[in-house]
């Protein structure tokens, strides 16, 4: 249970995971086996692992809806939660923007 080491920096972020408590990340990581679902990469340094919210609820914290990822995949979630959550009307003029 020492995977995340002491926890220094774990008041760091502690506002971000409000509800992503430690024994839900770990859940998750386990159950990916320390791997991002998506291109399958080991967690290591600084490569993650980030955590994806399947259904885009940032509130929804249940391992169900928790997927592990690397950093280079995260990004792209995280351009899509961030338009969800903070520019959320704006979202199809970005769309549009993006061309997607
Ligand atoms: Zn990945």
């Amino acid at each position: 249970m020492s995977f995340f080491g002491g926890g220094g920096t774990e008041t760091f972020d502690r506002k971000k995971y409000e509800s992503l408590t430690l024994s839900l990340r770990q859940t998750v990581l386990e159950r990916s086996h320390h791997r991002c679902q998506k291109c399958s990469v080991k967690f290591k340094g600084s490569n993650g692992p980030f955590f994806e919210h399947i259904n885009g609820s940032l509130k929804d914290n249940r391992p169900s809806n928790l997927r592990s990822l690397c950093e280079k995949c995260f990004e792209h979630v995280k351009k899509k939660e961030s338009r969800k959550g903070r520019l959320g009307s704006m979202r199809n003029n970005l769309g549009q923007v993006f061309g997607k």
